[in-house]
């Protein structure tokens, strides 16, 4: 059954932004290194190859911290900041394994990064007020959330479903048939990926665990995905349950 309440675990939005500005800092520090290490160039063609990566690095890192900046400022005014849209995404995706590493050096849970990222973006998604039909929206799920022990065939075709109520693939019907927005069942990025291809969306709300949403949520760019986090009261990938509160929730932010 899916569960009706809003429960969700919580992240904090600052924990990533917090790692991304740790990230960028990072990448200063190692520029910094390269430039004294090189700082004693014998021959004209390494004062010239020195010149180029330093001013590289730092015209990339001055966009990434466009991009930081523009993603705390959207949080913060809770309004979207059109121009810096590209460089925010830019910043989210090219710092986020930097942000994962680092994490790991300072022992932070990855999982909760991931949830941090995951709030993050949706708060971004929510600022832009973005309005769709509902045939224009994807509701993307996960193969795990059908009843183990279901011997009907549902990836290929969801609507395979006979509806018994022992899993929440029924609810999905439900609101699919209710609300009128699509919805696919995937075993992962390439079945994701091929409904994303057929449908061509303009909104998507994924419902995942922790990794595959971050990972989705990137492989979607430019799409805005709303991620809704799955629940695993039997543990990952098995008999898994989403909120209906939740994906309700998140789909009539589009629609
Ligand atoms: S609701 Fe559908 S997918 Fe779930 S157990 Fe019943 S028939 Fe199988």
């Amino acid at each position: 059954m899916i569960a009706n309440t809003a429960a969700q675990p919580q992240a904090k939005k600052r924990l990533f932004i917090g790692l991304l500005a740790g990230s960028l800092l990072t990448v200063g520090g190692v520029a910094g290194l390269l430039w004294y290490l090189l700082s004693q160039p014998t021959t004209v063609l390494q004062q010239i190859l020195l010149v180029v990566l330093i001013g590289f690095i730092l015209i990339a890192m001055v966009a990434v911290a466009f991009g930081i900046g523009g993603i705390v400022l959207t949080i913060w005014l809770a309004k979207t900041i059109s121009p810096l849209q590209p460089l925010m995404r830019t910043a989210m995706s090219v710092l986020f394994p930097m942000a994962i590493g680092l994490g790991k050096i300072f022992k932070i849970d990855t999982n909760n990064i991931k949830r941090s990222f995951i709030e993050v973006n949706n708060q971004l998604v929510r600022t832009r007020e973005l309005k769709v039909k509902p045939w224009q929206l994807l509701v993307l799920a996960p193969h795990c959330l059908q009843k183990s022990s279901c011997p009907h065939k549902i990836t290929s075709n969801i609507s395979n479903c006979k509806r018994c109520g022992d899993c929440p693939v029924d609810q999905l019907l439900a609101i699919r048939d209710k609300m009128g927005v699509n919805v696919g069942l995937a075993t992962g990025g390439t079945l994701a990926r091929k409904y994303v291809k057929e449908y061509r969306p303009k909104a998507i709300v994924a419902i995942a665990c922790e990794r595959d949403l971050a990972s989705g949520i990137q492989d979607s760019t430019p799409i805005p995905v709303l991620g809704v986090l799955n629940e695993r009261p039997f543990g990952p990938c098995f008999n898994t349950q989403i909120s209906v509160y939740r994906l309700e929730e998140a789909i009539r932010y589009f629609i």
